[in-house]
């Protein structure tokens, strides 16, 4: 039958002061960045009795990965996170077995699986996501080093004029100084990329202005969702989440390899090894109530404000309460969810339905 569990707080530094309170359940006056609903080690979520009280146990003592294939979380940001890259399942594998092999390897993996993610925004949000074209990074990038009166860009501009993106991250990250990544906004702001643009580069170089990783983000395209829309953001695709709160779902992983913008250790390397030329994200304009199923997605999302919505059986589901409440029907028990909470239902439990007054993310797997 379905189970009831609220989320595991992440209190990253990038995240909104108490921006999750009102799916947490406390205040803590200090930032609150994820809520982790699923069974990954890294932030095992609480289950909750009909009352909502917590019962002391968690959510991966009853199952395991291969039950709840999926990792979902709601987001606030405050400021940028990490420039950041998540690997394929094959290369998570390879990574994860070399790291248990060497024990002085360094901890780069979290778990042997690929991280392919989805962002829904539940208010206006921004991202860096995916490359953006080169002949606009190149020129981007030559109106930062004129600005910055510095030369010390123009091998790595050569490169990305070439097309070779890749190849000039090592060179841009070499190059970068504290000079040229505060002008970063004036650049924007010069080649005409849009005032949401030019604000974004103020905000990476006023909260980064000393982080090489402050140089990657001309190559990435900017992307801005309104409530209701998504990014799709396949293993390999390079981003950042710049700002805003939004439900994030994804394979049961937290795979994260760095390449700026953070405070934790940056893997070029390892980095390079795992970003994919022929992934892209996909942007998806949907409203509330459509089906949000990118191509090649392992799972399917929607948010319903309204209405019924059947839950069937054969894959794993879950409901996540945003505002309002929900009722989920199913085997002749009707469970209620308040904001924060979220019903799980492996493959194997029967079918389900949800009523809905308020707002609710639904997700399932499409994967058996
Ligand atoms: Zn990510």
């Amino acid at each position: 039958m379905a189970l009831v569990v609220r989320g595991a707080i992440k209190d990253y530094d990038w995240g909104i002061i108490d921006g999750l309170a009102p799916w947490a359940g406390v205040s803590t006056g200090a930032p609150q960045a994820e809520l982790w609903f699923g069974v990954h080690p890294g932030g095992p979520s609480p289950l909750v009795d009909p009352a909502g009280e917590t019962t002391g146990t968690h959510l991966a003592s009853l199952f395991d990965v291969e039950s709840i294939p999926l990792l979902v979380k709601l987001l606030a940001a405050a400021r940028p996170l990490s420039v950041q890259v998540h690997p394929r399942r094959l290369l998570a594998q390879e990574g994860y077995d070399a790291q248990i092999a060497d024990p002085d390897a360094p901890r780069i993996y979290a778990d042997p699986f690929e991280k392919t993610e989805l962002l829904i925004a539940l208010e206006p949000f921004q991202a860096f996501a995916g490359w953006r074209d080169p002949a606009t990074a190149a020129r981007f990038l030559e109106a930062v080093g004129l600005q910055a009166q510095t030369a010390a860009l123009d091998a790595a501009i050569a490169l990305v004029r070439a097309g070779e993106v890749t190849a000039a991250l090592p060179l841009l990250l070499a190059a970068s100084s504290a000079p040229a990544i505060a002008c970063l906004a004036a650049a924007a702001r010069e080649i005409g990329l849009s005032r949401a643009q030019v604000d974004a580069y103020a905000v990476v170089a006023a909260e980064y202005p000393d982080d090489p990783g402050a140089l990657l983000t001309p190559l990435l395209d900017h992307v801005e969702l309104a409530a209701g829309e998504a990014v799709f953001l396949p293993a390999g695709v390079p981003h950042s989440y710049i700002s805003g709160i939004g439900v994030e779902v994804m394979t049961s992983s937290d795979n994260v390899i760095r390449l700026g913008l953070t405070s934790k250790p940056v893997f070029v390397e390892q980095a390079l090894a795992v970003l994919d030329a022929d992934a892209a994200p996909q942007v998806i304009r949907v409203g509330i109530g459509d089906t949000i199923w990118p191509v090649s997605s392992p799972f399917v999302a929607r948010l319903l404000s309204a209405g019924s919505e059947r839950m069937p059986a054969g894959a794993y589901r879950i409901a996540l309460a945003i505002e309002g409440t929900a009722k989920v029907f199913s085997e002749g028990v009707d469970i209620t969810l308040h904001p924060g909470t979220a019903a799980v239902m492996s493959a194997v439990d029967p079918d389900a339905r949800i009523d809905v007054d308020g707002l609710v993310a639904v997700i399932q797997s499409t994967e058996r």
